[in-house]
C-alpha cells in the first residue's frame, strides 16, 4: 500500500485553515507528487450550508485547474469541524461523482480543544466505496 507524505508545515496549515474558520467547513486544492504533498491552496467554501458541507466556487476550480498544468497529482482537503475525520454520507455521493479516485484529506477538530486536530486521507472511487490511505507527517 502507498503511503501519502504530509510534510508539517503543510500540515500545520491545513488545521490553521480548519481553526480559522470554525464552525463552517473549509476546503482547499492539493498538489501531489510521488505520494508527497508538495503544494496546498485554499479555496472559498461557497456551500449554501457551509457548516455541513463544502463546494469550490469559480477560483478553486482554477486552482485545480493550474497544478494540473504543473503537473501534479491533485487532491481535495476539507474539514470537519464537529465530526470524525471520516467521509460522510454527503462526501460519499459528491466525491464519487466529481473527485473518483482522488485523495481526501480531512480534517476533524471534533476533539482540538483535548486532543488536538486529526488529520487522515481517503480516497473514494465512482461507486462511493472508501479507501483508507496511510498518512505519514514528514519534517519539511
Ligand atoms: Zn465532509
Amino acid at each position: 500500500m502507498m503511503m501519502i507524505e504530509l510534510p508539517r508545515p503543510l500540515a500545520d496549515d491545513l488545521v490553521r485553515h480548519a481553526r480559522e474558520a470554525q464552525p463552517d467547513e473549509v476546503c482547499g486544492v492539493l498538489g501531489l507528487r510521488a505520494e508527497r504533498v508538495v503544494r496546498l491552496e485554499r479555496a472559498r467554501n461557497a456551500a449554501a450550508t457551509p457548516t455541513v458541507r463544502f463546494t469550490f466556487d469559480d477560483d478553486g476550480y482554477r486552482r485545480v485547474m493550474q497544478l494540473e498544468r504543473e503537473g501534479l497529482e491533485i487532491g481535495i482537503y476539507h474539514s470537519h469541524p464537529a465530526s470524525a475525520p471520516y467521509p460522510s454520507a454527503t462526501d460519499r455521493a459528491e466525491m464519487s461523482a466529481t473527485w473518483p479516485d482522488c485523495l481526501q484529506l480531512m480534517i476533524s477538530l471534533r476533539h482540538d480543544a483535548t486532543t488536538g486536530p486529526e488529520v487522515k486521507a481517503y480516497r473514494i472511487d465512482r461507486n462511493g466505496v472508501v479507501s483508507v490511505e496511510d498518512l505519514a507527517l514528514v519534517d519539511g
